[in-house]
């Protein structure tokens, strides 16, 4: 559906709702000893895991997401380390959407962490939006949790809603208006706006726009002629109220695919070539996660330097999203073929290219909920990536990110990292 307006639109009707510390939240919401402290949710708690959830306790005392757990202890030594449970976070979510959308069948998930709520065509029910959003966080604690938190930004489109989110954590609640935007701009640096990365905060200033303020006050064709596209244009729109540009979900991915050509280095060893396999999984999971679905449909297609190539498709039933169960599919279904076929291995040193493709997707709250139980990640798989992450530790795989262009580790650094949520 498409729900994007280009018309001026200063009335605040759409609510950000953002989770606060969610993972961790969850975690002190199931086990009440962990109320009131400071806990870090880590994919791994060995010495060398790297915490990807502190709770509102922990980020007090200084604990920082993506922060490598034996730092984090240093600084607050009665951390208490706690190992994530996916499925957990899942079945809380398909609550929180499900709570949500008492209030209005106009609820659109973003991650697993934040949803839209577009009262758009709600204003004569809920003529004033604030008291929505009491009330979306009365029945988040009634009904979800009681132990759950959330920030609500309240703003006249999508962008600016999910930024008044931003403004005050734990527990928010931040209109937008024409009268309040620049105040709440100026406090802030391009790369804090959600969307604009480093890559992009360069270009902006290599043409002379080095503010959000400045980014909201140039003109359309100034945007559009930096962005060299419709881009530029949509952050006119978005900063300046000119309507919504951040709700077609038509354009919803049909499908998603994760490639990557393959150095001589890399197809030298049937290991490495395992771990890239892992780490396209990892990324087509992060994805998923991000948008809220499951694939019903996983392809692998090879290309080899002698212009071959080999590909199969598995259907999915039930829906995945996990990557290691990606993985494993894959690679089941690879020991299947070669020992039909034992002549020559599917990954082997002449591969040029691995793509692994997901589609057929569906929602994540329309997937049963006994699938949400833990059954995933087994254990080998799983060590695969820890061995990887202890070998090279967080801080070298992101300076190997920045030197190198080893898609390996530029992948596997992704992994468990909350921003990609
Ligand atoms: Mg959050």
């Amino acid at each position: 559906m498409n729900r994007n307006r280009l018309h001026t639109n200063t009335t605040p009707t759409i609510l950000f709702v953002d989770m606060n510390s969610f993972f961790a939240s969850c975690e002190q919401q199931v086990n009440f000893w962990l109320r009131g402290r400071p806990v870090g949710v880590c994919v791994y708690t060995g010495r060398h895991g790297c915490v990807i959830s502190p709770s509102v306790e922990a980020k007090l005392r200084g604990v920082k997401t993506g922060m490598r757990l034996d730092d984090a202890m240093v600084i607050c030594p009665d951390l208490v380390p706690v190992e994530t449970h996916p499925g957990r976070y899942r079945e809380f979510h398909v609550k929180l959407i499900a709570v949500l959308r008492t209030f209005c069948d106009d609820v659109l998930p973003k991650s697993i962490d934040e949803a839209v709520v577009d009262l758009t065509n709600y204003q004569l029910p809920y003529p004033d939006p604030k008291q929505v959003a009491y009330a979306i966080k009365r029945a988040i604690r009634e009904h979800v949790g009681d132990y759950l938190r959330c920030s609500i930004g309240i703003a006249p489109n999508v962008f600016l809603a999910k930024l008044a989110s931003d403004v005050q954590k734990p527990d928010g609640l931040t209109l937008i208006t024409p009268d309040t935007l620049d105040g709440v701009l100026r406090t802030l640096r391009l790369t804090d706006l959600p969307g604009i990365g480093q890559r992009m905060a360069d270009r902006l200033q290599r043409h002379n726009i080095n503010t959000p303020i400045e980014l909201r006050y140039s003109t359309p064709d100034h945007l559009k002629a930096v962005c060299q596209s419709v881009i530029g244009w949509r952050w006119h729109i978005r900063l300046n109220f000119g309507g919504e540009v951040d709700l077609d979900t038509s354009e919803h991915y049909k499908s998603m695919s994760a490639m990557r050509t393959i150095s001589a280095e890399q197809r030298a060893t049937l290991d490495k070539l395992d771990a890239l396999l892992m780490a396209l999984c990892l990324t087509l999971e992060r994805r998923m996660v991000k948008h809220g679905i499951f694939c019903q449909s996983l392809s692998l297609s090879c290309r080899y330097e002698s212009g071959q190539t080999y590909q199969c498709e598995i259907k999915l039933q039930p829906p995945r999203q996990d990557g290691p169960d990606l993985y494993d599919l894959i690679q089941q279904r690879l020991s299947a073929f070669q020992q039909r076929h034992p002549r020559q291995m599917v990954l082997n040193s002449h591969l040029r290219s691995m793509n692994v493709i997901v589609s057929r997707f569906v929602l994540t709250e329309q997937v049963p909920l006994n699938l949400f139980e833990d059954t995933t990640r087994k254990d080998k798989l799983r060590q695969t990536l820890y061995d990887l992450k202890a070998k090279f530790g967080t801080e070298k795989l992101i300076r190997a990110n920045e030197l190198s262009d080893d898609p390996v580790y530029r992948d596997v650094i992704g992994f468990g990292n909350i921003n990609d949520l």
